[in-house]
């Protein structure tokens, strides 16, 4: 039978879409998420049954207008794709300046939409994101007192998101306050359409609990549009019973080696580095000072590996302690180190394919960027969950022995022994 994804997301970044992608797993859904606007011919039909699509876009802080274009073309394939219901998934600390990007992007969503109200809730009270009388709290503190307020490309100096966002939209902002949102979804269905009826458009919602997401859910299980943080995917699926495929978080089969990684010199990775080569873990250092020298690393790097693959992972390492790092910025310069240093641990990571590995754990933000889109990945099926916010992976397609599972750690994420450890989710 045919299975059509039921809610089509779009999120304003990458690590952003995987938060959602991850929630929507837990909460149920077997979701897939697409490196950017999938370009027609390229991809290919989604071989898997999904219930959920995340389109991972970098439209948080580029210009407006090319924010809105992008998430325009991403809503036009989803739609494509046959989603019934949309997502703007933006950051649980509302990241936008009075420019944008949320308000312009909602409000062209809805416009294509063909839709006159929607909400606008960032909450992720587990992560110490709580809304109460429109104000956004980042654990104990208003937005505007928290570290945000600092923040190089967005600062939020305003905790009152109904302000924040009115700021950013001709649309008419309104709120729907706790004591509503605690009295369960019939209040707050009562609520959305009394403030439609004065004209509100958009309205923030307080939320200062899980119950508070679930009821949210509920009451917004027929709003065409949502714009939210991650936090409020936790109450949607409850909306789709009997719909959904079940199994959500299962992966399919990989078959190959297995290699990890790794671009990030995060306190974490560090610390994992150190316990996967002291576990007994063979390694290869890829220096950045001995690229700019044109040292043939990638080579050397494959004719180490080639042998030792068929005995367990290896690991290809660029992560180095700050010292290090700052010797070798200060020697080539920080941005031609880190291009040197993704660009080398890509081409390693095709030549390990071309050698037959197929598992990977990719450790670094840009480095997994780098790597992904060097492996010609487009898209992800979400699977378990490794540690918080790292999820095995496979690549879409459905060539089995092309597949490549995938674990894409951002650089502090992870326990110690996670290079060790993730390979025991897989079969
Ligand atoms: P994280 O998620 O920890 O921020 P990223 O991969 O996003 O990791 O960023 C790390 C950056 O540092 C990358 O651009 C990478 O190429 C660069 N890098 C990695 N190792 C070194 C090194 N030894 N010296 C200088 N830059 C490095």
């Amino acid at each position: 039978m045919s299975h059509k994804p039921l809610l089509g997301c779009i999120a304003d970044d990458f690590t952003g879409a995987t938060d959602l992608a991850g929630m929507l797993v837990k909460a149920g859904m077997r979701t897939v998420q697409m490196i950017g606007v999938p370009i027609d011919g390229q991809q290919g039909p989604i071989a898997e049954d999904v219930d959920a699509i995340v389109i991972a876009l970098k439209s948080r802080t580029i210009p407006a207008a090319e924010a809105v274009n992008a998430s325009l073309a991403a809503l036009a394939w989803l739609t494509d794709a046959g989603c019934k219901q949309f997502y703007f998934k933006y950051c649980s600390t509302f990241d936008s300046t009075d420019r944008g990007n949320i308000g312009p992007v909602a409000d062209a969503l809805m416009t294509a939409i063909g839709t006159r109200f929607t909400i606008a809730c960032p909450a992720f009270p587990e992560n110490g994101r709580t809304i109460f009388k429109g104000h956004l709290f980042v654990g104990d503190l208003l937005l505007s007192d928290s570290g945000m307020r600092h923040h190089p490309l967005t600062p939020m100096t305003d905790a009152n998101l109904v302000r924040v966002l009115q700021r950013q939209t001709h649309r008419k902002v309104g709120l729907i306050p706790h004591d509503v949102v605690s009295a369960g979804p019939n209040a707050m269905r009562r609520k959305m359409a009394a403030l439609q009826a004065e004209g509100i458009e958009i309205a923030v919602v307080d939320a200062i609990d899980n119950q508070a997401l679930m009821t949210i859910g509920a009451a917004c299980a027929d709003l065409p549009l949502l714009t939210a943080g991650s936090g409020v995917a936790l109450g949607l699926p409850q909306n789709f019973t009997g719909l959904t495929t079940g199994g959500a978080d299962r992966l399919p089969a990989t078959r190959g080696m297995r290699a990890v990684i790794s671009g990030s010199c995060s306190s974490a990775t560090q610390e994992q580095v150190a316990v996967a080569i002291a576990s007994g873990m063979p390694a290869f250092t890829v220096d950045p000072l001995r690229l700019a020298a044109g040292d043939k690393l990638v080579e050397q790097a494959l004719a180490w590996a080639e042998p030792l693959l068929a005995r367990g992972p290896v690991l290809v390492t660029a992560t180095a302690a700050p010292d290090q790092v700052k010797r070798i910025q200060d020697a080539i310069g920080t941005e031609r180190a880190g291009q040197l240093v993704e660009q080398a641990l890509a081409e390693i990571a095709r030549g390990l394919v071309a050698a037959g590995v197929r598992q990977f754990v990719v450790a670094g933000g840009e480095t997994s960027g780098a790597v992904v889109s060097a492996l010609g990945v487009s898209g992800l099926v979400i699977g378990p969950q490794i540690d918080p916010g790292v999820p095995w992976t496979a690549s879409l397609g459905s060539d089995d022995d092309a597949r490549l599972a995938l674990a894409l750690k951002s650089g502090n994420f992870g326990s110690k022994d996670f290079f060790t450890k993730a390979w025991d989710l897989l079969q």
